[in-house]
């Protein structure tokens, strides 16, 4: 077991965060493996999946909470919302501003302390819809 009293940014994770923060994509461990490797060729899979567990703890990352079967990560840690394809399971930013009055109608209708909220929407992406229709 790991311990991790104070979150040091080693050159491993400085890279991990520099080369997520490159692609607004939200890769997969998988992915963020593949563009890290380019740089650290002999870095391992798992390595890359522990830091960044580790580095979405801490709060460096965002570990995204959307559908599907692998978890995706996020180096924009602001509020902000998520589109979903149902098809091909991309993950794009959501341009439209954070609607905090949901958290307002959120607290009058349970006894919680609301601290936040998520919105993902689904859709088929542009790529998928074109496909679709057999272009
Ligand atoms: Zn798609
Ligand atoms: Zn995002």
């Amino acid at each position: 077991m790991d311990q991790l009293p104070n979150m040091r940014l080693t050159t491993q994770r400085q890279i991990i965060l520099e080369e997520l923060a490159k692609v607004t994509s939200h890769p997969t461990a998988n992915e963020v493996y593949d563009m890290v490797r380019r740089r650290l060729p002999r870095i391992g899979l798992g390595t890359v999946y522990r830091n960044l567990e580790l580095m979405a703890e801490s709060g460096l990352i965002l570990k995204l909470e959307v559908g599907g079967t692998q978890k995706r990560f996020d180096a924009t840690v602001s509020p902000h919302y998520h589109i979903r394809c149902l098809e091909c399971g991309k993950v794009d930013d959501m341009e439209i501003p954070v609607q905090h009055h949901i958290n307002d109608i959120a607290t009058a209708a349970c006894d919680y302390q609301i601290l936040g909220h998520h919105i993902e929407f689904s859709g088929v992406c542009n790529n998928c819809s074109l496909e679709q229709q057999g272009h």
